[in-house]
């Protein structure tokens, strides 16, 4: 019986016609066809991001708004600022590409957030990238360095973003990027012939091209870039930066300004207006300068917002009022159990006080709850019989005595 010949089931190429041929279970694929298929593949996830693409132009200023306030507490200003800001950027990546010259091309504008830590600035671009469905990386920029020094390159970030988009190139095209502590990477005042910080001014300056929108060559699996390891090429143009800051100090500089502003003509007035212990609201893109961020940097993330620190009244909201509150997550956990879980109200004002006394913000909420509660997670799947457990304030007194974080206080 003459021998069968091995082909392509794809295509029909015999085995001696292609350069690799892979046998399956009843069929075989030559290398000509798995290179058309990674193409077609390619093709399709890149048409299925821009029909995602198509879905976020329905989303209006208000309905962003209206839908980061199911999950962040207050911070008005800053939710106004940035869901104007998302809707235009999108607009402007949707827009058709200029035909004639004279075609108004709409520029990328960039965020900043100034804030104290855990005010909730990282939560807001977070929930925007997931109402959005694009990719959403967070990069620290206190990590990053200027390539050829210890630490992580800039390009890094756009590696977490390809891979949080499962590396379709597309979808991390128009994916968000979270910047973290951009504040921590300033050069120190804002006269660069003095007093220079080297290393700062390099990570802006690398940044800086991520910023503009440039095409870099992106490490797949990060690290540092090896003559062997194939680089992606991901285009940065569209993709939206957020940065975040705490920007201490800032404030003065802020009053400082409008002081210099004012004098010499209705001093009285300004004076009179200006709301001394909320200076970050009258922030401006010349106090970032004088604060230590490059003019270009400046000039490339024109959206300034700012976000208020937590008060008593706002933390308690935070328990117990966003969509994925920490109460109703708790709440949901025992419930999986069998175990109604309930709180006296006393006990939500006890951990509000406890995270201000140790100043905690509103990260230290999860910490206290859980430790209030760790000892009941601990025991209660166990015990059958008991399917109600209502959290008095003298018991969270007692467990959260029990915990690091009360022991932290006689340090
Ligand atoms: P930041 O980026 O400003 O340092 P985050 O956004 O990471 O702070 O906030 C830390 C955590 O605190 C969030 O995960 C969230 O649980 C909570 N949080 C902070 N601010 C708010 C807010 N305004 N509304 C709801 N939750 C908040």
């Amino acid at each position: 019986m003459a021998k069968k010949i091995e082909r392509c089931s794809f295509c029909g190429r015999e085995k001696s016609q292609t350069n690799v041929l892979i046998a399956g279970l009843d069929a075989h694929i030559c290398d000509y066809c798995v290179t058309q298929a990674q193409a077609i593949i390619k093709e399709e996830l890149s048409s299925k991001a821009k029909s995602q693409l198509s879905k976020i132009e329905l989303q209006k200023p208000f309905e962003i708004k209206k839908h980061i306030d199911q999950y962040v507490i207050g911070q008005d200003e800053a939710k106004k600022t940035l869901a104007v800001a998302v809707y235009n950027h999108y607009k402007r990546i949707t827009q058709p590409p200029a035909k004639k010259e004279d075609d108004v091309e709409i520029e990328k504008s960039n965020i900043i957030l100034v804030g104290e830590t855990g005010t909730g600035k990282t939560l807001m671009a977070r929930t925007i990238a997931k109402m959005l469905k694009v990719p959403f990386a967070i990069a620290d920029a206190t990590v990053l360095t200027e390539a050829g020094y210890v630490g992580e390159d800039v390009e890094s970030i756009l590696t977490r973003l390809l891979q949080v988009a499962d590396y379709n190139v597309a979808a991390a095209e128009k994916g968000i990027i979270f910047i973290d502590e951009i504040d921590k990477i300033s050069r120190k005042g804002d006269n660069p012939s003095i007093t220079r910080d080297v290393s700062g001014e390099g990570v802006q300056q690398a940044l800086l091209k991520l910023l503009e929108g440039s095409v870099v060559n992106v490490a797949p699996q990060g690290g540092r870039k090896h003559p062997e390891q194939k680089m992606i090429q991901i285009n940065t143009k569209n993709i939206l930066f957020i940065a975040g800051g705490a920007f201490d100090g800032i404030d003065k500089i802020i009053a400082s300004r409008l002081r210099t502003n004012v004098i010499g003509y209705s001093y009285q007035k300004e004076k009179e207006s200006v709301d001394k212990d909320n200076m970050l609201q009258y922030i401006a893109p010349p106090d970032l300068k004088k604060f230590g961020l490059i003019p270009e940097i400046v000039g490339r993330m024109p959206v300034v917002t700012y976000l208020h620190p937590l008060k008593r009244e706002t933390l308690k909201l935070i328990l117990t009022e966003p969509k994925n509150a920490l109460i109703k997550q708790y709440t949901k956990l025992f419930e999986m159990d069998g175990i109604k879980l309930e709180f006296e109200n006393k006990v939500l004002d006890f951990i509000v006080d406890k995270s201000i006394e140790f100043k905690l913000g509103a990260r230290g909420l999860r910490s206290i709850l859980e430790g209030i509660l760790n000892d009941a997670m601990f025991h209660l799947p166990s015990d059958e019989k008991i399917k109600k457990l209502t959290i008095s304030l003298p018991y969270a007194e007692e467990q959260f005595n029990k915990t690091n974080i009360a022991k932290l206080k006689v340090a």
